[in-house]
């Protein structure tokens, strides 16, 4: 790519993503590990089918029917009533409304923060939108301490601050208070990235509940994770409605095709039985921490799909001891730190006899 005249900044990175490696038991990138149940994939291809007939036309630029039934699914999920569709907006993946959110409120002169270690793409956001990018580091527990942010909005004045609750690799969910406290200190865009918000523990919160109060938050979702639907593509967010607004002025043209409006609509009448799901993997996912611990590992407890695990010295010879036993975890996070997905029961009795053989 050298011979290019690709952006200074671009030149010798690499696309992100987390090596596919074809083993037996892929635990690396927070999956749900369950195939979609039989009745959901006949639904799917009665969906598909119907939409085939109308693909001459271009779809709903504004998917009014699935952001209905996200406010649906949002309000009963977050035991918040009176979501409307306005406040939701929708996109191929919680990726694509984060870089919605960051084209409309961040840019050239605007700074976005964020609290390290984290998801790495918001980097790439704030990198692609030639954006400055500031970081925060996390406390010891890998929560964010409240007078550090509020004093770190106050100072930076970003435009956009984005906080994984809970977080990516860490599994921390953060308390709420630090939302209002924050958005006191600063005049831009608080986004609290939900992706993993249906697996967390019984008492622990979401910011959802608090949109209708603070017209600066937005809290975004995904289907890429509860629901087992990755490979569909879609991500929304709750905010004030001008904020959705300010959002569909930034969206590429028919961003989001008629059949994923259509097969997302269809996944949303399977909700109770994929929440079955999500309650087995958050039983498998306590099980893990308790198991880990008795291993002598250092967990931190997690309110996602995964979890993080240390400590080792060298912990690219552990990931590759695991690939070699036919199991892919994910090199990611603090140094000596892995990160490994729930999958099914059986993956993870593989994963506990791999471990073992690794050893820390
Ligand atoms: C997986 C993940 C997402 C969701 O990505 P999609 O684009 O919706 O698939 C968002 N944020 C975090 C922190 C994630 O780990």
């Amino acid at each position: 790519m050298t011979w290019l005249p690709i952006r200074d900044e671009l030149k010798g990175l690499h696309p992100y993503g987390a090596p596919q490696l074809d083993v037996p038991v892929r635990l690396n990138t927070n999956e749900n590990p369950f195939q979609p149940p039989r009745d959901f994939v006949e639904d799917l291809a009665a969906t598909v089918l119907e939409v085939a007939k109308t693909l001459n036309r271009y779809p709903d630029r504004d998917a009014m029917r699935l952001r209905t039934a996200l406010a649906a699914y949002l309000a009963e999920e977050s035991e918040t009533p009176g979501i409307v569709a306005e406040q939701i907006w929708v996109g191929n993946g919680s990726n694509e409304v984060m870089m919605h959110v960051m084209q409309a409120f961040a840019g050239p002169g605007r700074t976005a923060l964020t609290f390290s270690p984290t998801y790495s793409m918001y980097a790439e956001y704030a990198r692609n939108t030639f954006t400055e990018f500031v970081t925060v580091p996390r406390r010891a527990d890998h929560t964010v301490d409240a007078k550090l942010a509020v004093e770190a909005v106050r100072d930076l004045r970003p435009a956009v601050v984005f906080l994984a609750s809970p977080n990516n690799p860490t599994g921390t969910a953060q308390s709420l208070d630090v939302v209002p406290a924050m958005l006191d200190a600063f005049d831009g865009m608080l986004v609290i990235d939900e992706a993993y918000a249906e697996f967390r523990r019984v008492g622990v919160g979401s910011a959802v509940s608090l949109v209708e109060r603070h017209p600066r938050l937005v809290v975004t979702r995904t289907m890429s994770k509860a629901f087992g639907f990755a490979g569909a593509r879609v991500g929304y967010l709750i905010a004030h409605p001008d904020v959705v607004d300010a959002l569909r002025i930034v969206r590429l043209p028919y961003h989001l095709s008629s059949l994923t409006q259509a097969v997302a609509l269809t996944a949303l009448q399977h909700t109770s039985a994929l929440q079955a799901q999500v309650q087995m993997l958050r039983a498998e996912r306590n099980a893990l921490v308790d198991w880990l611990s008795d291993e002598g590992y250092t967990t931190t407890p997690s309110d996602a799909n995964f979890v993080m695990f240390g400590k080792f010295d060298d912990r690219q010879s552990a990931w590759q001891g695991l690939v070699e036993q036919g199991v892919l975890v994910r090199e990611v996070g603090p140094e000596g730190f892995l990160r490994v997905s729930i999958g099914t029961a059986a993956e993870m009795e593989r994963f506990k006899e791999a471990l073992k053989k690794v050893g820390h």
